[in-house]
């Protein structure tokens, strides 16, 4: 499937950013190199777009972003580089408010990248068993055997490492509305 047909079918748990990053990176402009405008233009929109996925993203992104595919669907020497200039311009046209929501922090409203996530503890489903502390290699989780432990957002680095590691599924991940969760560790009512 093309850049621009996965973008006019993007589905509802996909990330038009991720998307596109993912694209651009795995494009055969950034190994060709015969144009300026595909192999530098290419390269310079995996930047911008990994910063974007990475909570990076600057206000003048977009602007960047406009410019250089317009330029690449003029002065591309094949029709790779002027197919993803035009997938790049169909998404920002379509999915703008998404690429502000990366931009200005707010969040990713597939919960695909991972900066913007976080991780918490449900009191309700942890049994204080330790498996989660025993994977985290930040030191971000705070407990002791039968307290509901708690993830220190400050140090957390969101690698998921304890969510998969909790049998009780009392990890989730969670993108702007967070669960309400204890702040210090508190005696589990699950044994
Ligand atoms: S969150 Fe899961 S792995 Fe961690 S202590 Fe609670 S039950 Fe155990
Ligand atoms: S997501 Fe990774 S860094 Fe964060 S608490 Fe879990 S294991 Fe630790």
């Amino acid at each position: 499937m093309s850049m621009l047909d996965k973008i006019k079918n993007l589905k509802s748990t996909e990330c038009v950013v991720d998307t596109l990053c993912q694209g651009v990176s795995q494009n055969e402009c950034t190994e060709c190199g015969k144009c300026v405008f595909g192999y530098e233009g290419m390269t310079q929109l995996q930047l911008i777009l990994g910063d974007i996925t990475e909570k990076k993203g600057k206000s003048a992104d977009l602007a960047q972003m406009q410019e250089l595919c317009e330029m690449m669907k003029s002065q591309s020497l094949c029709e790779t580089g002027e197919e993803i200039g035009t997938a790049v311009l169909t998404a920002i046209d379509t999915y703008r408010e998404d690429f502000e929501a990366h931009i200005g922090k707010k969040g990713c409203r597939a919960c695909v990248c991972r900066k913007f996530m976080t991780y918490h503890i449900l009191a309700d489903r942890c049994t204080g068993c330790g498996d989660c502390v025993d994977v985290c290699e930040d030191e971000a989780i705070l407990g002791k055997a039968k307290f509901v432990h708690v993830i220190e957002q400050k140090e957390c680095i969101q690698c998921g490492a304890c969510m998969e590691a909790c049998e009780e599924d009392a990890i989730v991940r969670a993108g702007a509305e967070k669960p309400k969760c204890p702040k210090r560790p508190i005696p589990c009512k699950r044994r």
